[in-house]
């Protein structure tokens, strides 16, 4: 078969070997294992997209940390600033046509003339945010607002999203409130304005006390977009390399089991089935034949007079001997139910599902005549000049017998055709 990167994952090894009924079952098998292998590759990327999402809300997580961290920043700037300007009892600055007397500001000194004659008037915290803020609304970065929920001045008014947060700060339910709005482009951030002693000089008619919560400053800024491609595409490279790992040493391990099971059913010598597949075909073909009410048959043979052969040849030669005939009877073993194996020394069985008593003793006479034409040398038997064989056959198609009985059928046929002379077949 071509190979090329499809049939290299996907194909089972078992594809390349001959298949016999034991090769059948480790197809299944091996099918199970590949499944198995597969959930494994399912259960690593479900495990990678976990983690995926695990490390993309760590990492918002800690993006909105950060621009907590700024947001809090800017604002505490802002209260060092008034804070300052309080305690000087407001600043003085030139009246200038931008910028015009408060008028939202009750103090007599309010608007003074120096000596030289110039215009002053007074700044206060309450103004020199508002001055600030309106500033910084034209900045893209950063804009202030300060605001509270009773302004002396209209335009100090809550927006829509600070109303609520302002609310919770006086029922002391919160400390600070920030959220990302829709765009996911713009952080806003709101946190209470305390009424120190300083402010008292204007705000004590509205009935404020050091401590009470006079309104708050909002900030908002630009926060760059989070981009989610990166870790995606790390953890599609991470999930792919882990997949490849799990799918390539999966299969290794698949061939090994395959292969080492393929050799617990092997006969070293002769390459031909053992004992123990044996006995699982024939297990699984008796029951099979049971239950359909099918035929099976089964030729059990053994090479006659052996133990001379061995004895005056040799057991190096006896071992060739044995290869020798265990390829001529599996020539002639064709039908891919069949399973020819070796059964003890130098005895070799033959199961033959769906077969009849008469295909049964066609087949083991072929094979009889198979092993006396390879015309192997054999001075020391009786008869022949060349090694034969003797066979015994038996099948059974609904009949109420156990696996041991349908084998001691056979062993007796075999009996008889020794009894009878040898190099025959019987039963
Ligand atoms: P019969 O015609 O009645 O079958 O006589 P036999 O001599 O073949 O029967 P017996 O069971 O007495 O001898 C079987 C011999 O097979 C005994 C042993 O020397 C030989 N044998 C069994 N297994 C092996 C093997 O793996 N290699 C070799 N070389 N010889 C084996
Ligand atoms: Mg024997
Ligand atoms: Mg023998």
């Amino acid at each position: 078969m071509k190979k090329n990167i499809f049939t290299f994952i996907f194909q089972s090894p078992d594809s390349e070997v001959e298949e016999g009924a034991g090769g059948v079952e480790r197809h299944k098998v091996n099918r199970i294992r590949w499944g198995f292998l597969f959930v494994i590759t399912l259960l690593w990327f479900l495990f990678i997209y976990i983690l995926f999402y695990w490390n993309l809300s760590r990492s918002r997580e800690f993006h909105i940390g950060e621009n907590v961290r700024a947001a809090r920043s800017f604002f505490e700037m802002v209260v060092v600033a008034r804070r300052w300007n309080a305690e000087q009892g407001g600043v003085y600055v030139p009246v200038t046509d931008k910028l015009q007397p408060n008028p939202w500001l009750k103090d007599p000194l309010r608007d003074v003339v120096t000596r030289g004659g110039m215009e002053l008037t007074m700044i206060n915290p309450a103004f020199m945010t508002r001055l600030i803020s309106e500033d910084s609304s034209t900045s893209k970065l950063v804009d202030f607002h300060i605001t509270s929920l009773k302004p002396l001045r209209p335009g100090n008014a809550a927006r829509a999203w600070e109303k609520d947060p302002l609310k919770d700060f006086e029922r002391k339910k919160i400390k600070e409130y920030w959220y990302v709005d829709d765009t996911r482009e713009r952080f806003h951030y709101i946190a209470p304005l305390y009424t120190e002693e300083s402010c008292l000089d204007c705000h004590r008619e509205q009935g404020y006390k050091v401590g009470d919560i006079r309104g708050g400053i909002s900030v908002n800024f630009h926060i760059p977009e989070q981009r989610i491609w990166p870790l995606a595409v790390n953890m599609l490279l991470v999930g792919g390399v882990g997949a490849a790992i799990i799918l390539f040493f999966g299969r290794q391990l698949i061939r090994s089991f395959d292969t080492v099971e393929k050799l617990a059913e092997v006969d070293s010598l002769t390459k031909l089935a053992n004992r123990r597949r044996f006995s699982l075909t024939f297990h699984r073909e008796f029951s099979l034949a049971r239950r359909n009410g099918t035929s099976l048959s089964m030729i059990l043979c053994d090479i006659d007079y052996f133990k001379p052969y061995n004895d005056n040849y040799g057991h190096p030669e006896g071992d060739n001997c044995l290869r020798h005939v265990a390829r001529a009877l599996a020539e002639e073993i064709k039908r891919p139910g069949d399973l020819l194996a070796r059964y003890g020394g130098e005895e070799f069985i033959v199961i033959l599902p769906e077969t009849s008593a008469e295909g049964c003793r066609r087949v083991a006479e072929l094979l009889r005549e198979k092993v006396e034409q390879q015309h192997i040398p054999h001075e020391f038997g009786a008869g022949s000049p060349w090694l034969t064989m003797s066979f015994g056959c038996s099948t059974f198609c609904d009949e109420d017998i156990s696996e041991e009985e349908f084998l001691n059928r056979v062993d007796q046929a075999l009996y008889r055709a020794k009894e009878k002379g040898r190099n025959r077949v019987e039963g």
